[in-house]
């Protein structure tokens, strides 16, 4: 976060290299190998869907625990952190970036880019990118002030992140070819944010006093495998408490409820509806509006 505070075109020039690197690579795929539209699906092309569905757990843990530099030397984690934010489309730094403000603040509005809170889950599955966009714009603004500079740069950051992202997913289109990226990326991809969501939608929740708490969860089958694959993610009070251990199911769990937000005014929101209910309330457009934040 220091790098942040101290740079204005942290974020940007890590979006342009994308860009370019990206641009580069593209265009030596197409060059060499080409695009591949073949689908032809065998029987055995489910093994390759069953084997997206028992990784799914692994892109965002991984990714998660390098952004806490939990995966051995420096580099090696940097390495693998870049690996898994292209795999995951939006990248490292912004991810790591965003992934201090929610550990510094968690389940406050103001500066927790997925705060659960007044979220149907359906919204919450599709907000956490551009709801850490718009804490990172609050961010820079405070540190770097709201000028016309500072608004052009805030501005070139989301096309350069934008047009990183396509170019990403191009690239991921060349390296499987149409056949795997249907049948195996997307179905990772797709997994592997439900599944995140979830553990961050599960965990961080409101207490009957109507403060947000964060829990461990550990019973039940669903929780168990994926607690397995994903190297303890439900353990996130755990995680909380310490971010610097890899697998968070391994600590011993502390008695004291871990409360992370006590909100000073009334911000009662809507009662979480079902999980699966097709519902989409933006809990953070309604605490925006409620804290007068721009
Ligand atoms: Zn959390
Ligand atoms: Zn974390």
């Amino acid at each position: 976060m220091n790098k942040f505070k101290k740079n204005p075109n942290y974020l940007l020039s890590y979006s342009i290299a994308h860009c370019i690197f990206f641009a580069v690579i593209c265009l030596l795929l197409a060059a060499f190998k080409g695009f591949s539209y073949e689908v032809n699906f065998k029987s055995y092309d489910s093994l390759v869907v069953l084997l997206a569905i028992i990784l799914c757990g692994l892109p965002s843990s991984v990714l998660h625990n390098c952004a806490h530099r939990n995966v051995g030397p420096r580099f090696t984690n940097d390495l693998i952190g870049e690996f898994l934010g292209t795999l995951m489309l939006y990248g490292y730094r912004g991810f790591t970036l965003g992934h201090m403000f929610h550990h510094k603040y968690p389940d406050n509005p103001e500066f927790d880019p997925h705060p659960p809170r007044g979220y149907s889950f359906l919204r919450f599955v599709i907000s956490p990118v551009k709801a850490t966009l718009i804490i990172i714009e609050r961010a820079y603004f405070k540190f770097f002030g709201n000028n016309s500079k500072t608004r052009a740069n805030i501005s070139m950051q989301k096309t350069f992140f934008n047009v990183s992202i396509a170019l990403k997913v191009l690239f991921w289109f060349l390296v499987f070819g149409l056949k795997y990226f249907l049948i195996f990326y997307l179905p990772l991809y797709v997994l592997n944010i439900f599944v995140f969501a979830h553990i961050n939608y599960a965990t961080h929740i409101e207490n009957s006093e109507g403060n947000s708490e964060i829990i461990n969860l550990k019973d039940g089958l669903y929780y168990k495998f994926v607690n397995l694959v994903s190297f303890g993610g439900y353990y996130h009070k755990n995680h909380h408490l310490r971010p610097q251990v890899f697998n968070p199911s391994k600590i011993i769990e502390s008695d004291e409820n871990y409360i992370s937000y006590v909100p000073e005014i009334d911000l009662k929101t809507p009662k979480r509806s079902k999980i699966f209910e097709l519902k989409l309330v933006n809990g953070l457009e309604q605490l925006s509006k409620k804290l007068n934040l721009e």
